[in-house]
């Protein structure tokens, strides 16, 4: 440790030599957020308030040792797995100034050094002593341990608590949530994983959990670790968030317990805009442990280190006037360049087939794209302001891997079956971009009434919906609603709406075959799929629009014992793949739909001689 003292200005300094990847490294001590609660920090609270040029200016506030510390946090700077920078200058409190500086190195295959660097400016020299003392007894043997810590860490548990190096189980807390659990599960592992996850895990690991990041890293089936905590919701045992996320910093913005409080407007106040909830993309479905389980204080510790956005590469301070540069290896794909301040985008496509460009400069004034051979790269990032300092951001246009979407959620047959109360508030719709469509209809169901009695009929029908029903969360779907003797059926993959029809349409050849001799029951399937709007339809979750229209037109064109697809769902590769490879036989045929202008190219799949 290397103390300097320059009048009021104290610096610290002081490595850690971890056993570790570069990646896992820079993924533990760039969460600062989870750093700080290690430490034993008290929350934060922030405000933001927006800047005239766009972005935001961040204001915190935290009370500690007595002490009210407020300042401005400055925008943080970075460039990942290199270094990063935090700068808050204070209003209020024993501190004028605190910089904490981290650099990571590559010292050979094995090991990376972590260098911090703090200094700390006070406002009241008479302090200083106390303050000193605080820093080196207390302050840094903690981050060091933290920084340590990485490296027993450094499989891909990145999302798993750090917490538990230092928090040992009760056994017989461990066995109260066993006991618990087997109400949900007969996953005797899959329990236990959750149980110790539950017990162990830092706060801020169970704010919003998300199953299917759980389940990559437990190599457990996403779906079957999504199912657990949709059955544990409904026993108590966790809440649900419906979380709406910031398209430009990935932050839940607005977050409900219900989706009849989730609300479609929502404003960032970090990044200063507003944006739609869309079902495909936005809105995200997570979990928090009941209070029953186990407490969770969900208070922000950190609110600007590079760990709370991982798809900002760079982020980088350029003052008036000034041009600052970094270098950063690019892998294939697309990023943006662009400050909130300035509003030009450069949008850069690292790809095989781009040019040979080794030195990519945002000058801020205009928009520009282009496509550029990956690899290492030198960025200059200009600000032609002559007045206002820029921060300039270098984002990996990628989504969010791994979460559950509400157009997947509420498209699956258990959600819908356990949460039937969970609809949108009357008159709000919500857009979906892709979902297919299933209708299905009994041919000849009146006069099969009118001519065999109504217990036959009814015994018939009965059996036809239970083949219905009991398909349906087989194949990733769910069940809408019925429709007389129809159904109307939702998927999230176009295959699986085929694959299922497939399904249905051979049991019911069976049952014919055994219990009447001949074909009594036929049944017609349409299916189409495309941009669709969840609604609340009679306290229900619905879907409204013209690809529901479509479907249900579509299946009025079967004869019977068939199935009818658009050919929007014929050009989906893996439906072209299955009908190749079971060799069905097909019949593509144009036809008028009622109520739509053009006519549809629609393909008749022929499963067997009816
Ligand atoms: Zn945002």
């Amino acid at each position: 440790m290397i103390y300097e003292t320059l009048s009021s200005e104290y610096v610290f300094q002081f490595e850690a030599s971890v056993k570790a990847s570069l990646k896992n490294t820079w993924k533990y001590v760039s969460d600062t957020e989870r750093a700080n609660q290690f430490l034993g920090q008290p929350v934060m609270e922030y405000k933001d308030f927006p800047l005239p040029k766009g972005g935001s200016k961040k204001e915190g506030l935290q009370t500690n040792t007595g002490f009210t510390f407020r300042f401005e946090e400055q925008p943080s700077e970075w460039v990942e797995e290199k270094f990063y920078q935090i700068v808050r200058d204070y209003t209020q409190g024993p501190f004028k100034r605190l910089i904490h500086r981290l650099e990571l190195t590559q010292v050979d295959e094995e090991y990376v050094r972590i260098k911090n660097t703090m200094r700390v400016i006070l406002r009241w020299k008479i302090l200083a002593p106390i303050n000193l003392l605080k820093f080196h007894f207390d302050i840094i043997p903690r981050y060091r341990n933290y920084q340590l810590a990485v490296a027993s860490h450094t499989a891909n548990d990145y999302n798993i608590g750090i917490t538990e190096i230092v928090k040992k189980i009760k056994p017989e807390e461990h066995n109260a949530l066993l006991h618990k659990f087997s109400l949900i599960s007969h996953n005797e592992l899959l329990c236990d994983l959750i149980a110790s996850f539950i017990l162990k895990s830092q706060d801020l690991d169970l704010m919003r959990i998300r199953p299917y990041r759980l389940a990559v890293i437990w190599h457990e089936e996403k779906r079957e670790v999504l199912e657990f905590f949709l059955r544990g919701t409904k026993e108590g045992f966790f809440d649900m968030n419906w979380d709406v996320l910031c398209p430009s910093c990935r932050g839940a913005k607005s977050s409900s317990h219900s989706l009849s409080e989730m609300k479609k407007k929502v404003h960032c106040s970090s990044c200063n805009v507003d944006y739609e909830a869309d079902f495909d993309k936005s809105v995200e479905l997570t979990f928090t442990p009941n209070a029953s389980l186990r407490k969770v204080f969900g208070g922000v510790y950190c609110a600007s280190g590079p760990g709370s956005t991982p798809h900002l590469k760079a982020q980088v301070r350029v003052l008036p006037n000034q041009t600052e540069e970094f270098e950063y290896i690019l892998l294939a794909g697309v990023y943006r360049i662009y400050s909130q301040q300035s509003k030009a985008v450069l949008e850069i496509t690292s790809e095989i087939s781009g040019q040979t460009i080794d030195t990519l400069h945002y000058n801020g004034i205009e928009s520009q794209k282009i496509s550029i051979l990956p690899g290492k790269k030198k960025f200059l990032l200009s600000n032609s302001d002559l007045t206002e300092e820029i921060t300039v951001k270098l984002e990996h246009a990628t989504w969010l891997e791994n979460i559950v979407t509400a157009s997947e959620v509420t498209a699956m047959h258990e959600f819908r079956e356990l949460f039937s109360s969970q609809v949108l508030r009357p008159g709000e719709e919500i857009g979906i971009k892709n979902l297919t469509i299933l209708f299905t209809d009994l041919k000849g169901s009146t006069e099969f009434y009118n001519t065999r009695g109504d217990a036959f009929a009814y015994k018939a029908v009965s059996s036809h919906f239970d083949i219905l029903i009991q398909n349906i969360s087989k194949y990733d779907g769910a069940i809408v609603k019925t429709i007389g003797d129809a159904i109307m059926g939702i998927f999230l993959l176009p295959v699986n709406a085929v694959l299922y029809a497939i399904q249905v349409q051979k049991e019911i050849k069976e049952l014919n075959e055994k219990e009447y001799g001949e074909n009594v029951i036929i049944l017609k399937v349409g299916i189409h799929s495309g941009p669709v709007l969840a609604v609340n339809q009679n306290e229900k979750l619905d879907y409204f629009g013209k690809t529901v229209n479509l479907a249900a037109r579509v299946e009025g064109k079967c004869k019977g014992g068939d199935i009818v697809i658009t050919s929007t769902l014929y050009e989906n590769e893996a439906v072209k793949e299955l009908i190749e490879k079971e060799k069905i036989k097909m019949e593509i045929f144009e036809s008028n739909l009622k109520g739509f202008e053009e006519s549809s190219e629609l393909v008749r799949l022929i499963l067997s001689e009816q």
